[in-house]
Parts: structure tokens; sequence; C-alpha cells
């Protein structure tokens, strides 16, 4: 493990020098996680690795004396513990004062708390402050063969549990979606994930609103419940919509999913090397916006996925970066009929140079089950 985040350092610090980035502060975030193995603790004592552009010095993490067991010491940084006492923001300045290179341009994590960032900038009021995804979003996005296998690990259990609910495995009709979500959470964990990161159930008008709070509405028979669900296994993220139908579908809804299930196949087989993000997005709203649904897809078509569950690439329009092998994304689009109902499919894909691997592989034919 140890030369992997020595790799990733190097190329972290290449990017640094490429960008003139002179330190970067890694605290909150999949940063961290993803250069040393170690995830900071979402509270309010504050960790932070001081990364600097020169090799010659060696990255150091300051945590709380209290969080210090919890680091796996790779030798590939330092650890600065702090005591209840210190300030660890005066620590992490110092430590920056001490870098080889005279450090004005830093780089902190995005998900780092304003507080923190606020503190810093009074101890440092001369440095020039970046987001960190700046310097390591790039290099995040592009997964390498072990990330891709994990990747595929957490959608094959995804899958699993989509196939318990496409074949009608997990019953729904009669159910809160309260309780269909915490089934699906609880099926996702049984399935190896150590965290569950969401599980959307949308019945009925709710299957119309994308990201839905799964609460007390009882699943009716007529119901188009739309299901999206993921956590992380092993540190990589799965996520996954499937939409079903209690009943018979009506017409007009076999009609809008029909389209989606078009829209969605077709934008899969764009995502090969060298497409710009947006064109994908691009062929999948052509297809929608062709069949008259173009004002009810509200949402881009696709994030990237890796240690967090969205990073980047986004296949959204304005977003011209080429994919490249390695990439890993959602292709999601939706179609929603306010008050009505709604439905989306979603896949993770991973692009390479032989085509685009679509992770999950549950029928995408409109399943109708038991009502
Ligand atoms: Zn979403
Ligand atoms: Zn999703
Ligand atoms: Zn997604």
């Amino acid at each position: 493990m140890t030369s992997l985040y020595r790799a990733r350092i190097d190329r972290v610090r290449a990017r640094m020098g490429e960008l003139g980035v002179d330190a970067v502060l890694l605290s909150l975030g999949a940063d961290l996680p993803w250069l040393t193995g170690y995830e900071a603790m979402p509270l309010e004592r504050l960790t932070m690795l001081v990364l600097g552009a020169s090799a010659e010095d060696t990255p150091t993490l300051v945590v709380p004396r209290l969080e210090e067991p919890r680091v796996e010491r790779t030798g590939d940084f330092e650890v600065a513990a702090w005591d209840e006492t210190d300030d660890p923001v005066e620590l992490v300045a110092s430590l920056v004062g001490r870098l080889r290179v005279n450090a004005r341009r830093l780089a902190v994590s995005d998900p780092t708390w304003s507080r923190f960032l606020l503190a810093l900038q009074r101890q440092l009021p001369d440095a020039e402050w970046l987001a960190a995804s700046v310097v390591a979003g790039p290099l995040r996005a592009v997964k390498d063969a072990d990330e891709i296998a994990a990747l595929r690990r957490a959608g094959a259990a995804a899958d699993r549990v989509a196939q318990q609910l496409v074949s009608g495995q997990i019953p729904l009709l009669g159910r809160t979606e309260a309780a269909v979500s915490r089934d699906v959470g609880a099926r996702l964990r049984a399935e190896g994930h150590d965290r569950v990161n969401f599980a959307i159930v949308g019945s009925g008008p709710n299957s119309a609103s994308p990201h839905h709070d799964a609460g007390p509405r009882v699943i009716e028979r007529g119901d188009a419940v739309v299901c999206d669900f993921g956590g992380a296994m092993n540190g990589y993220c799965s996520d996954i919509t499937r939409t079903v139908f209690i009943g018979e579908p009506p017409a007009a809804f076999r009609d809008l999913y029909r389209v989606l299930q078009d829209a969605q196949a077709q934008a899969v087989d764009a995502a090969v090397v060298g497409t710009p993000c947006e064109d994908v997005d691009g062929v999948a709203r052509r297809i929608i916006a062709d069949a008259g649904y173009g004002a009810n897809f509200i949402h881009r078509t696709g994030h990237g996925i890796g240690r967090e569950a969205h990073e980047d690439p986004y296949l959204v329009g304005g977003n011209c970066d080429p994919l490249v092998a390695g990439h890993a994304f959602s292709v999601e689009p939706g179609i929603y009929i306010r008050g009505t109902f709604g439905a989306r499919i979603e896949d993770i894909v991973v692009a390479s140079e032989d085509g685009p691997e679509a992770l999950n592989a549950v029928s995408h034919d409109l399943a109708i089950v038991a009502g």
C-alpha cells in the first residue's frame, strides 16, 4: 500500500508544480484517504495533512491526540498530534511556515469546514487560497485497476439488491417508503456494504421528485416507484436506480419509460474515450427532448464516482473535458411529470479503451411487480 500512496503523492506534487501550488492542506473529504489511507473524522477537532511541493518535505498529518491511535503509520507521512489545550491551526500554520518553499499558494480540501479555513486565513494573511479539487480532482477521477475492481465489487453488491427489487422479492405494496428505504439499506449491508449513503424511495407522485426523501406515504397499486440507492464497500461507492411499477402501468407511463430506456442505453454507448462529457449528456437529452419530454429531464445525466458518491467527472452541459480511460461515472437520465409519476434508470459505467463498461447488469426493462 505504501508504494501506492507514495506514487499518488508524487503525482499530486507534479501537478502542484504545474499549477504553482506550494502546499496542499487536506482535512475532510476523500483526497486525504486517497493519499494516505487515513480519513479525517468530521468533528470540531482539526485533522489536516500538510503536504509541501518539495519532495524533501515529509508530509505531516496534524491530528488530535485522542485520534492518533486510529492513524495507521504507513511511513509516507509524519504525525503531529496536538493536545486539547493546543491550537491546531497555529500548528498547521507553523508547519506551512517551515516548508522548504515559501508557501504562498495554498490549496485546501473542498469540504474543509469554513471555521478552520477562516482561522487559517487569519494565521496566514499573505496566502492565496485554492480548492484542492483543482489539484487532486482530475487525478482522482482516473481510477487505477484496483479502484475499478473495488467499484465493480460495490456495483455487483448493489446489483444483487436491485435484482431483489425488480423481481418482486422486496415487498412494496402496502408498505411506507421509509420502511422500504430501511429494508433496501439493510440489504445493501447484507450484501457487503460498510456504509449506506442513501436509499431514495419515491412512490406515486413522489416518483417525480428526483431526490425525494423516503417518507410516510404508503405504496399503492398504480404507483411508479423510483428506488435510487448506494453506499460504500471497502471505501468505494455504488449507486444504482431502478424504477418499478405496481400493477398495470398506464400507456402514458409505458411511453415515458420506453423513451427513458432508449436515452439511457444510447448515452452509455456514447460514453467512449475521447468524447466530451457534455456530449454524453447531450445524447440522452436529445432523445428525451425529441420525444417531447425535454422540460421533464431536470438534472444532469451523470456524475463521477469513486471514494465519493459524487465527484469528477460530471456529465453535464458545459463540461467539455473528454472522457479518458479509467473515468467512472453514473449514466442516469430521468423523466419526471410533476404530481403524477416519474422514472429514472442509473448504472455506473467505466470508460475504457475497449469501450464503455457498465458495472451494473440488472435488466432495464420495465419491472412490473405484483399489485
Ligand atoms: Zn441524485
Ligand atoms: Zn443514484
Ligand atoms: Zn447517481
